[in-house]
């Protein structure tokens, strides 16, 4: 069991979280943004290609032109199918189109966001939001994560998934590269990849705006005349150059362009050998012998591109058809198959698909995405100097490596902490004998009022009244409770921020009763307080333990004494404090709460079918303090 950070709310990052949080671990995620998956969001498109259907792990690596064996075993453990299955299970219908490209069939980005932040939500994982990690340090085998505005968080494990570099806008504008840089790791210097090339030929500002569908394209090294990479499928012209998936993947191999060094050439008719094309020519110009050669081309090509190419032919765009010279006719089949454009740079990082560079792989442990310097310190997505083709490759890789790196986080399998539950009606003694046995046995005992507290705490802090149940549930998004231990001392956390004392303010107490009545907060805290209990040994008393919050409990009590006796320990209470009270009154309030307690619809108090009663009646405390702890050491030892 580990408390798990994770830096970042893209694919990668909620992958990590949740498979981190099925280990029973206390995970949270923190994202700089108000929302998970802003990237994510504007992906295909605003479609997003969430994965490719290639069902074969050497099929997806030969569509990783940088380090894709890296992947290698990471692939073995979550594959491309298995996104599929995650996101159908998650209740998003998917589809399969051209290229084994995998969308949602509602082609809609949000869909997928949606799912995955409804998959956080319920594997208990506490995401904060709003808020920019600014410094991570190692110490004693504890992470200690700052942010903005002096929060700081702590952690066991670390997993870094704050992406690339590129679409600052999104949020990922590099900073984990220098939290890595600071821990020790070897950053690869980075570069754009999948990203438009810029050109100075005016041919591509006179047809901006076409797309070719069916071209095959190369390019060509200037110095070496070396082909670096050909590729057959779409591109498009724009203002400043070209872009489309072929000219995208293009870049995956060239991680520079300086003016004279690359050549694209284009094959505007890859399907024709160069005497089919003539034939094909001569056969168009034969049905319109008398045409200008301008206007010959409609059959050819698309009207954006027959002006260039007639420039680009040297022939009169008056000549009629019929006169055109064979040696004319040639140098136009050659220009058709051959289109040359002059490279002169790529564009700019921060408008690449994908970041080049990154986190040196050789320094990450591909089986889990550990840190090879920095024990419990995990890597996961476009971080990670690894990247892919266009085609639903990417995306892949960051669910691949959120996976391993959360399914890395498995401490704590098999070994189960020991939960005490202990129920009972007021004036019972619950909380006076779980503290004195918690001490005996040197169990945590959780004070859930806290909790409570807390939440009232906040809604106080920020104008929220506590009794508007649905303003109380909007804020709870905002919130984050947290336990830590000093010395066996239970202390609050709300934010990040130290608040054990703020909560015993009368009104947090007054507050706390208010929200205390509200489901959905209930709720929120009830993964809360079992997450408590899935990491330590712990003793919790309430009205619903055992029955509602910790049903798994190994141990499960219902404290209980006769009505007049729980009066007659109030009445003795009360006079001891020097009250003015009748024996009468404090046993007719103590009825009167018991029928409430155990008819009211949020958490009524109930003994669970497999809890021990403990009456109390006539019983010292020591009695039943020792009576507790047997019948502990009796489940302990089966
Ligand atoms: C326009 C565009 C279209 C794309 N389309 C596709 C596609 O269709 N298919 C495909 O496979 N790939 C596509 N990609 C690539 C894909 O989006 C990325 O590879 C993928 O999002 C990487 O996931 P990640 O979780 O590693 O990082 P990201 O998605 O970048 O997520 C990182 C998260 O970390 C957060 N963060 C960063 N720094 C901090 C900090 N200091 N503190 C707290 N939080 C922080 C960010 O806010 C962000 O939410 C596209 C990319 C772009 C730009």
């Amino acid at each position: 069991m580990s408390k798990v950070g994770v830096i970042g709310g893209g694919p990668a990052g909620c992958l990590a979280a949740c498979t981190a949080a099925l280990w029973s671990n206390d995970v949270t995620l923190i994202e700089r943004n108000g929302k998970i998956g802003r990237k994510l969001l504007i992906t295909g498109k605003g479609r997003c290609n969430v994965t490719n259907a290639c069902p074969d792990i050497k099929g997806f690596i030969s569509n990783v032109p940088v380090n894709g064996r890296f992947l290698y075993s990471g692939l073995y453990k979550f594959m491309t199918y298995d996104t599929m299955t995650l996101f159908e299970e998650l209740g998003v219908p998917l589809k399969v189109e051209r290229g084994d490209r995998v969308f949602p069939v509602s082609d809609k980005s949000s869909d997928i966001v949606d799912a995955l932040y409804g998959y956080l939500k319920r594997s208990g994982v506490r995401v904060i939001f709003d808020t920019r990690v600014t410094d991570i340090k190692h110490d004693n085998n504890r992470f200690q994560v700052v942010c903005e505005g002096d929060k700081t968080f702590f952690f066991d494990r670390l997993i870094l998934a704050t992406g690339g570099a590129s679409y600052g806008a999104t949020g990922s504008t590099g900073d984990g590269y220098a939290f890595a840089r600071a821990l020790g790791h070897t950053v690869v210097e980075l570069s754009p990849s999948l990203v438009p090339i810029e050109s100075d030929d005016s041919c591509c500002k006179e047809m901006q705006g076409l797309s070719l569908k069916n071209v095959g394209i190369r390019i060509l090294a200037n110095r070496t005349g070396r082909t670096v990479y050909s590729d057959f499928g779409e591109m498009l012209f724009t203002h400043f150059g070209v872009s489309g998936p072929t000219i995208l993947s293009a870049t995956s191999h060239i991680r520079s362009v300086s003016p004279g060094q690359y050549t694209l050439f284009i094959d505007l008719k890859p399907a024709l050998t160069e005497e089919q094309l003539d034939f094909r020519i001569l056969r168009d110009f034969s049905e319109q012998t008398n045409k200008d050669f301008k206007n010959s081309l409609g059959n050819l090509l698309p009207s954006k591109m027959i002006p260039v190419i007639v420039e680009r032919s040297g022939i009169d765009p008056a000549k009629k058809v019929n006169q055109i010279t064979k040696s004319e006719r040639l140098a136009l089949v050659c220009l058709l198959k051959n289109f040359r454009i002059e490279l002169t740079r790529l564009r700019p990082l921060s408008e690449a698909i994908v970041t080049s560079g990154g986190i040196d792989t050789k320094e990450i442990d591909p089986k889990t995405m550990e840190s090879k310097l920095v024990p419990g310190l995990y890597f996961a997505g476009e971080i990670i100097d690894v990247d892919a083709y266009t085609g639903g490759f990417n995306l892949q890789i960051a669910f691949t490596t959120g996976f391993v790196a959360g399914n890395s986080q498995k401490d704590s399998r098999g070994e189960r902490m020991f939960n005490i539950a202990i129920d009972g009606p007021g004036g019972a003694g619950k909380s006076s004998i779980s503290k004195a046995v918690s001490k005996e046995l040197g169990f945590i005992y959780v004070d859930t009022g806290a909790l409570y507290r807390a939440v009232g705490l906040y809604c106080l802090r920020n104008g929220i009244k506590t009794d508007d149940t649905e303003a109380v549930t909007a804020a709870l998004e905002n919130v984050a409770v947290d336990f830590t231990y000093i010395d066996g001392e239970q202390r609050v956390t709300l934010n990040g921020e130290d608040v054990s004392e703020d909560i015993r303010l009368p009104e947090a107490s007054m507050a706390a009763s208010n929200v205390s009545a509200i489901p959905a907060v209930r709720e929120f805290l009830l993964e809360l307080q079992r997450k408590i209990a899935r990491e330590k040994d712990v003793l919790m008393d309430g009205r619903d333990i055992g029955t509602v919050i910790l049903p798994d409990a190994q141990l499960k009590i219902f404290l209980t004494a006769s009505p007049e006796v729980r009066a007659k320990r109030r009445y003795d209470e009360l006079i001891a404090k020097g009250k003015e009270v009748n024996f009468d009154d404090v046993l007719r309030e103590l009825k009167e709460r018991d029928w409430q307690d155990s008819h009211r619809e949020t958490a009524p108090l109930k003994q669970a079918d497999d809890a021990v009663l403990v009456d109390t009646s006539d019983m010292t405390f020591d009695e039943v303090k020792e009576t507790i702890i047997r019948l502990y050491e009796e489940r302990k030892n089966g």
